[in-house]
């Protein structure tokens, strides 16, 4: 007897590939046998539902299907399951029946673990770049059990708790659900033995120092990555991938503002008023003229072009910014004194009127400079 797959996925021949997998995933969610526990009637059903997407969802197939009645073109009466099945299968399943179609998937191959590491440097380091060595520590297979976790010459037994499928069935009204054994943890068996290297777990946390290129103008905050420094994967699959995340330490003369750096400078009052040429640090350690001009404010800023932090993606570096503040004499002599008290009167100190608050210089080298 020929089964007609149209009717039996109760589809006409004009049907679409989506009209076609609708009706597949309708009926075979019905009539699937975790539904239908002793059911040999849905059971039939499943099978052909099954035997009719396999062929109708192939495009080749269905084409031999419609010409020559058969999927594999003229002359052959097999009729073999693939096509687009496996795929659908486990989309419509996977989440709901779990194991049904991956009894293998416990020794799937899978991605070591990524692993994190806080590293800080200073700003110096951050603006100029610099190689690190860290201690990285990660996990190895044992090598006294081989990765096995059992002491060298003992075997592990079989779980008794799922009898070594490593996963254990339960029944929830209508569906049978499989979950992880909680006795093996999934792996089907269960050491007896443990390897007193490893105390059975396989594998033994060890230290590795990785070298790590930190490039010129990172900030805290900013993620390296280095691919396949993580976790080594399972079943031999690759390895994760290694973060570095970096945490920029406080600096005593310098702060940061994007890809500016801003430092403090005292002057003399008399340096402010009269103008002067001083000379201010820049952080290579050099030091940089800078001129004063007659009649400068406290807090004026001046900007030291291309003395800042390099951009960390591509050309250009920002500027190194110079607060001037003025230095009031803490202590005078009477003659200092006497010269100050005629300066207050020829100026008429006593009537000027104070002024506004001064703005905090992160906003002040926001507004003039700008930042990245
Ligand atoms: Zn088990
Ligand atoms: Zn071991």
């Amino acid at each position: 007897m020929t089964l007609d797959y149209y009717e039996a996925l109760g589809v006409d021949q004009n049907s679409d590939d989506a009209e076609i997998k609708k009706a597949y995933r309708k009926l075979a969610l019905k009539h699937h046998p975790d539904r239908n526990p002793g059911n040999r009637e849905a059971e039939e059903r499943f099978k052909k539902i099954n035997e009719a997407y396999s062929c109708l969802s192939d495009p080749q197939k269905r084409a031999n299907y419609d010409r020559f009645g058969s999927a594999e073109g003229p002359g052959s009466a097999g009729f073999g399951a693939g096509g687009g099945f496996a795929d659908v299968f486990e989309d419509l399943f996977g989440g709901v029946f779990g194991g049904f179609a991956g009894a293998g998937g416990r020794t799937r191959q899978a991605k070591g673990s990524d692993l994190r590491y806080d590293l800080d440097i200073t700003l110096e380091e951050a603006v100029m770049g610099v190689e690190k060595k860290i201690k990285v520590p990660r996990r190895h297979r044992c090598d006294k059990c081989e990765g096995t976790g059992s002491k060298p010459g003992k075997e592990a037994s079989i779980c008794p708790t799922c009898e070594g499928r490593g996963e254990v069935r339960m029944q929830q009204g209508f569906f049978s659900i499989a979950r992880t054994c909680g006795r093996c943890g999934g792996k089907g068996n269960i050491i007896t033995d443990p390897c007193p290297a490893c105390r059975g777990a396989g594998r033994v946390q060890r230290e590795r120092t990785v070298s790590v290129k930190i490039p010129a103008g990172v900030d805290s905050g900013t993620r390296l990555r280095m691919t396949a420094e993580g976790e080594l994967g399972v079943h031999g699959g690759p390895p994760g991938d290694l973060y570095i995340v970096i945490e920029v330490m406080e600096h005593p003369l310098f702060s940061r503002e994007g890809n500016h750096l801003i430092c403090s400078q005292p002057i003399t009052f008399t340096q402010a008023a009269l103008g002067a040429e001083i000379e201010v640090p820049t952080l290579d350690g050099n030091k940089v003229p800078l001129k004063i001009p007659a009649g400068t404010e406290s807090h004026k800023l001046f900007r030291l072009r291309g003395k800042g932090v390099p951009s960390l993606r591509g050309q250009g570096r920002g500027d190194q910014i110079v607060q001037v503040v003025i230095d009031v004499p803490k202590k005078l002599s009477e003659k200092q004194k006497s010269i100050l008290k005629e300066f207050a009167e020829v100026s008429g100190d006593a009537t000027q009127e104070p002024k506004g608050l001064v703005e905090k210089i992160e906003d002040k080298v926001r507004h003039l400079f700008g930042s990245e």
